[in-house]
């Protein structure tokens, strides 16, 4: 059982590079582990198509999880998704949000996913970045754990917070926290940083090198080059689900975003230079 896990912060493109990246025959990407635990993830609809319910993988996934450790397990995950926002405190060791039962919960959910995907890795994704070692190294082994860590620079990532209603102060507090959080809780050698300026004007590229190094066979995309931008379309069906706007195009567009310019004010980008600008230069 292998698994590569990406950790990134909202608005860091951790889903694209999930979609990018999932599309290697050796790799079956499945989104956000949080989504499949949501009370009403049945409801969702998949990037197949389909009802969560009545998807083929989904629904397979759901019902051996069911039989193996019980129908109510999404009721019992309750708690601990309530306790991850608080990820930092829990590094800052506070009691551990995840008992016995969501150990044993998850570990059968890996293990399923392993059984029903059939490929050499399962490519997950989280923010919570101490939970995810603390909590999948006792499932896996760090031998078979990879850390992909999506950053993007402060300036991006800040105005894509704005641009969703996250407060100012609320949105540096949430991306310098990862920042730090990143690089000091996942060990060195299983880490690999996937920096967002750095492959999104090439990512056939970036994403060719990073097969290379994680050890598996190149995605495989059908893609086109227009004034300005690529448009990527993976080979292969991906099942995803969940809000985001993202996971419901099967055609991805990529473009240098620079809105970021016109749309900070002075006083914000003075702010931003000054505080998260630093540690990102330190950090990565
Ligand atoms: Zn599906």
């Amino acid at each position: 059982m292998r698994l590569i896990m990406i950790l990134g912060h909202a608005h860091s493109s951790s889903t694209l590079t999930g979609i990018l990246l999932g599309s290697s025959p050796d790799v079956t990407f499945t989104g956000e582990e949080y989504d499949f635990f949501r009370e009403n993830a049945l409801e969702d609809y998949c990037t197949c198509g389909k009802k969560v319910s009545d998807c083929p993988f989904w629904a397979e996934v759901n019902d051996l999880l069911a039989k193996q450790v019980g129908a109510d397990f999404r009721s019992r995950m309750q708690d601990l998704h309530k306790g991850l926002n608080r990820d930092t405190i829990y590094f800052l060791n506070k009691k551990f949000p995840c008992d016995e039962d969501c150990m044993k919960i998850l570990e059968a959910y890996y293990k399923i996913l392993y059984q029903v995907s059939g490929t050499k890795y399962i490519l997950s994704g989280t923010k919570k970045i101490y939970y995810s070692r603390k909590v999948l190294e006792n499932i896996f082994g760090s031998h078979a754990l990879k850390y992909i860590i999506t950053v993007r620079n402060p300036f991006g990532a800040m105005a894509s917070y704005l641009r969703r209603g996250v407060s100012f102060l609320q949105s540096l507090r949430i991306i310098g926290t990862f920042y730090v959080m990143a690089k000091l809780a996942v060990p060195k050698n299983v880490r690999y940083i996937v920096k967002y300026e750095n492959w999104i004007n090439n990512p056939v590229e970036f994403f060719s090198n990073l097969s290379k190094e994680l050890n598996i066979q190149q995605p495989q995309w059908k893609i086109e080059y227009e004034n300005n931008t690529i448009a990527i379309q993976p080979v292969k069906q991906i099942h995803i689900f969940a809000g985001n706007k993202i996971r419901k195009k099967d055609k991805h567009v990529i473009q240098e975003d620079t809105r970021w310019k016109t749309e900070l004010s002075s006083l914000q980008k003075l702010i931003i230079s000054t505080t998260l600008l630093p540690v990102y230069k330190i950090l990565y």
